[in-house]
């Protein structure tokens, strides 16, 4: 990869030197007994180079190009295609339906105002629509297997400072931002994410996260075929249907290296039933990315636990910490280290140290997201801006050619966010919103500046209220506690019950035990409580809970729980 200075080089060389090798294996949808479908370099690259001629046609250099796919080998290729053409891909969530999707999508197409989407002959009409009504109507739209080609291609004339693509974050604080990332910055994150992996292109990659992320875009399938091996693909729906199916693939289809953020192991505790574990065959999976959203202690050890029958390694979790602004990977826990959960004081990590717990004292678990990959990374005081010392939280700070430049045609964010100058005058730094400590130089991630709730000057950090009430049973599902700012913060948590009907259900009672748990664990007396049905609470389409959408939609009153208890200062008057 060295000696390349963009991902079309790169990837021209491999289908040069391996013309016939799979360069993706598409997975059947459904259960039955469909066969994989391969797709080899050579014909990865002809179909690209086929579309970029198109583009370059009507001269789409340096513009954007939409991608609107559920097409796994269309995606691949219509992405390709816009790197070929010196095009800039801009992957969006292609389906989703509702007003939310449409919304998101609406705000994206106005942000980089394409000049062509690309989308599946069978959602062609529906996007078409949704363009049409956030008033792009004019711009074409096509089903990308059925473009004519009749335009030769020409390489343009690329370097590592040609944007590739924009890549959009997953929208949890608020709306999603255009990340623009170059070819240097891809490549120079990709060969870190190889390295801190150790993977290389003997092993097969993949999994089903959906393209328009970073980690199913850059971590599933620009990983493999940088690395001139097999991308191993399952759709987002398949996952989401039969969960077992991943695991099934992993075995069936020798991936050695495949991911998803912590959501997709609980899900698959709850969903894979121990007979069915006992027939996977995992011994093969050398590493499970764990990373995109908090990396919660009980998972790891329920997943590890529930998949030991099947062969699973002791080793083989694998904690990342990433974001968009950062092409992907800051952070890595490296082949061989073992998956490390730090027992801290409770009271002294609410005053941002970490410190060994002090007997009889409640403690908390943070994994250790491993070491820094490729890139700086530093602990520094939000406020004052001074770097902190090993063992005290602060903001992460990031600085290395695999950080993106900056966001899409927007300076001010650009500069706030991108350009961070520490209190030692040290510039050129990230900030990544996150916040976390390093201990022994592993990163531990604490949470988020943003959902950190104080609660008399201590900084309480809703996750852990989360999964504390989350641990008093079975019938508790995914939660979402966020600060409603007043004279003082109130604390609110709206609750999803595992369940649909009321009858039965001691509302008062479960609601009582929310209110104890999180006063005996925290000392957090909560100002409300909300139990809802399943599915309430808003979720990006990778699945992240989406803290500020979920407290908008309390503040406008647009929850139905199935039961509440609110303070008086938080009842409508
Ligand atoms: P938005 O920026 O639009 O609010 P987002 O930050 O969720 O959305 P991404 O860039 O897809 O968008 O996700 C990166 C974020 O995910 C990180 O900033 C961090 O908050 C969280 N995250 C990633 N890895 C970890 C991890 N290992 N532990 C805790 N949080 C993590
Ligand atoms: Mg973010």
């Amino acid at each position: 990869m060295s000696d390349h200075h963009t991902f079309v080089e790169l990837i021209r060389d491999r289908v040069a030197r391996t013309p016939d090798r799979e360069a993706l294996l598409l997975l059947p949808d459904s259960d039955e007994r469909g066969r994989p479908s391969p797709v080899s370099y050579g014909a990865l690259d002809s179909a690209a180079r086929e579309l970029a001629g198109w583009l370059q046609a009507r001269g789409a250099l340096g513009e954007r190009v939409l991608l609107m796919h559920t097409s796994r080998r269309q995606f691949a290729v219509s992405f390709l295609a816009c790197l070929y053409a010196g095009a800039i891909a801009v992957p969006a969530p292609p389906t989703g339906g509702g007003r939310h999707h449409a919304m998101r999508v609406a705000g994206i197409v106005k942000d980089v105002a394409p000049c062509a989407t690309f989308t599946d002959a069978a959602l062609a009409p529906d996007v078409s629509r949704l363009l049409a009504g956030c008033g792009h109507g004019s711009v074409p739209c096509l089903a990308a297997d059925a473009v004519p080609a009749r335009s030769p291609w020409r390489m343009p004339e690329l370097s590592a400072d040609t944007v590739a693509y924009l890549q959009y974050t997953s929208g949890s604080t608020g709306a999603p931002r255009g990340v623009v990332v170059t070819h240097g910055n891809l490549l120079a994150n990709l060969r870190s994410i190889a390295h801190a992996l150790d993977t290389g292109p003997g092993e097969r990659i993949g999994g089903w996260l959906p393209f328009h992320h970073d980690m199913g875009l850059v971590g599933q399938l620009l990983l493999p075929l940088s690395l001139g091996g097999t991308s191993v693909l399952l759709s987002p729906e398949a996952f989401l249907k039969r969960p077992a199916r991943w695991l099934e693939a992993i075995g069936r289809y020798e991936v050695a290296v495949s991911g998803a953020p912590d959501f997709a192991y609980e899900l698959c505790v709850r969903r894979v039933p121990e007979e069915e574990a006992g027939r996977l065959d995992l011994s093969g999976w050398r590493t499970a990315v764990t990373g995109g959203e908090p990396v919660s202690a009980s998972t790891a050890r329920a997943f590890t636990e529930r998949f030991a029958p099947a062969g699973l390694r002791p080793g083989a979790l694998t904690p990342c910490y990433g974001l968009a602004e950062a092409t992907l990977l800051v952070a890595a826990q490296r082949t061989g280290e073992p998956f490390t959960v730090r027992r801290v004081d409770g009271a002294a990590l609410e005053r941002d140290l970490l410190r060994e717990p002090r007997p009889g004292r409640p403690e908390r678990g943070l994994v250790a997201c491993g070491r820094p990959a490729g890139s700086e990374v530093r602990i520094v005081d939000p406020e004052s801006l001074r770097a902190l010392p090993e063992g005290e939280v602060g903001e992460i700070w990031v600085r290395g050619t695999g950080v993106a430049g900056g966001y899409w045609r927007d300076r001010a964010a650009t500069a706030e966010v991108f350009e961070a100058v520490t209190g030692d005058g040290e510039g050129g730094f990230l900030r990544t919103g996150d916040l976390g400590a390093l201990v022994e130089g592993r990163l531990h991630v604490t949470g988020r500046l943003k959902d950190v709730i104080i609660v008399a000057g201590r900084n309480v950090y809703p996750q852990d209220l989360e999964h504390a009430v989350q641990r008093i049973g079975s019938m508790f599902g995914p939660g979402t506690a966020f600060a409603v700012p007043g004279e003082r913060e109130r604390v609110v948590l709206v609750q999803e019950l595992r369940t649909h009907r009321r009858y039965g259900l001691d509302l008062p009672g479960l609601t009582a035990d929310v209110e104890r748990c999180l006063a005996e664990e925290f000392e957090v007396a909560v100002d409300g409580v909300l139990l809802v049905r399943p599915g309430t609470i808003r979720r990006t389409t990778s699945g992240k809970v989406e803290r500020a959408a979920t407290r908008r939609l309390f503040l406008s009153g647009e929850i139905r729980p199935l039961h509440q208890r609110l303070g008086k200062e938080l009842v409508p008057a």
